[in-house]
């Protein structure tokens, strides 16, 4: 059952409650307001299942030449290391569809199981019968619709890609795209409402165009054979209102598992706020089976930071938890120097590198909570809701940086070396609670 944890500290403390009650009243569970996710069809993706009610799956996709196995192998090991749970490779010429055997043989070798998407357009029939390692290899084809070819010729290009993905047992993302639409079917709609006596605008045709061709195309599959549970659905766009739209239609006309996505959400902060804005929205809405966040890196940029970014949203909206999350305030004023950032910063990223073997050896660990705070004004209160908090000094107060372990003060730190000490004691923490033979209830 999804909950959240809400801090009533500040107010039980206004109340005056005993210590006992305080620490009772800080961490109040309640039910996540409004939130129970749409009902779908779990599709099975190598070890990894999209929908049917479990866990919301973060996926990504690299960026490099798929022809070159090793600059590809390098990248999805990295995508994985962060957290990618499925990655998708661009296959898009022969030379890409014969690499994709051997680096699925790389990454086995290098323990590295991520279940590997193969991304079609435009010659995926042919790449997919002529390449059957190519084919075997791939845990799911993603096929857009608008893409599979012209004319006549499309009907025959999308049956050969069902029929190859039935042979080999592969699921498949039927995934339409905003900039890449069905031509013939935008057109024939246009036509049929301009002789409607109460046309729609444009744009609803274009958004219902999004969602037939998706439908359309799924109805199809079944009807070459596939199972309702090999088929998930995207309906991708660049707006946000325009994503909420179609995906909260979609999800109300079918129960296929659904991936959500912003296309082309664009830089920096744009594209993470546009991202958020849309995707918080629906996953709020229970709509939403595995994300991707399309994130534009800087040139030469971290890739990962798109599976980041999709763990943040969903472990911030409380759907699931990946990595113990700092909580930091924004500072101001009363804290005239950079110490208390540096160390929030400190902090998150020895967090993230920790997590690879942490969550291995200390099961539990993704969902302890931290704070790094700048001041005596809201720092000792927020450092007290975290499982251990720092509150720095500000402007004008004593040198002191007191520590709180789940509410209680611990110890106070002085010095140089508090971003050391405070590391020590995070690390002491990590392995009495969630280390072999200890609970977080037991360990105190
Ligand atoms: S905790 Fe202190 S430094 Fe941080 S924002 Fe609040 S008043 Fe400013």
């Amino acid at each position: 059952m999804q909950r959240l944890w809400l801090g009533l500290g500040r107010w039980a403390k206004m109340q005056r409650f005993s210590q006992q009650s305080y620490r009772t009243a800080a961490y109040i569970m309640i039910e996540i307001p409004n939130y129970s996710r749409r009902p779908s069809v779990g599709v099975r993706v190598g070890p990894i299942t999209i929908g049917g009610n479990h866990p919301v799956v973060v996926q990504s996709m690299t960026n490099t030449d798929t022809a070159d196995a090793a600059s590809t192998v390098k990248q999805v090991q990295q995508l994985a290391a962060a957290g990618s749970e499925l990655v998708r490779i661009t296959v898009n010429t022969e030379e890409a569809a014969a690499q994709v055997g051997r680096i699925r043989g790389m990454l086995d070798t290098l323990g590295c199981r991520v279940p590997l998407i193969g991304d079609f357009h435009y010659n995926g029939h042919l790449l997919l019968t002529k390449y059957p390692d190519c084919a075997d290899a791939l845990a799911k084809y993603r096929i857009n619709p608008g893409n599979v070819g012209f004319g006549r010729k499309r009907d025959g290009q999308f049956s050969t890609m069902i029929e190859v993905a039935i042979k080999y047992n592969k699921p498949v993302r039927i995934g339409v795209n905003w900039g890449s639409l069905d031509e013939s079917l935008v057109v024939s709609m246009m036509d049929e409402n301009a002789k409607s006596p109460n046309p729609r605008s444009a744009a609803e045709i274009t958004r219902e165009a999004l969602i037939q061709s998706a439908l359309l195309s799924a109805a199809r599959a079944e009807e070459l054979g596939m199972r309702r549970d090999q088929i998930v659905l995207s309906c991708k766009v660049s707006g946000v209102q325009d994503l909420i739209g179609v995906y909260s239609e979609l999800a109300r006309r079918c129960d296929y598992a659904l991936h959500l996505g912003l296309t082309e959400a664009g830089m920096g902060s744009k594209g993470i706020v546009a991202s958020t804005a849309s995707m918080g929205y629906l996953l709020q809405g229970g709509i939403g089976d595995t994300i991707r966040v399309s994130l534009t890196p800087e040139p030469g940029g971290d890739r990962s930071k798109e599976v980041v970014v999709a763990q943040e949203i969903l472990q911030t909206m409380g759907l699931r938890a990946f990595t113990p999350l700092v909580t930091a305030c924004p500072g101001c004023g009363r804290t005239t120097s950079t110490v208390f950032q540096e160390l929030a910063e400190d902090i998150q990223a020895y967090v993230r590198t920790q997590m690879p073997i942490w969550k291995n050896t200390y099961p539990g660990v993704e969902e302890m909570t931290l704070a790094v705070m700048g001041c005596v004004v809201n720092g000792p209160g927020e450092s007290k809701h975290a499982n251990i908090g720092i509150s720095l000094p500000g402007t004008g107060e004593a040198p002191a940086a007191p520590v709180f372990v789940d509410g209680e003060k611990f110890t106070t730190l002085r010095g140089e070396r508090i971003a050391e000490e405070f590391k020590a004691l995070l690390n002491n923490y990590v392995v009495s609670h969630y280390g072999q033979g200890t609970s977080p209830a037991s360990a105190h």
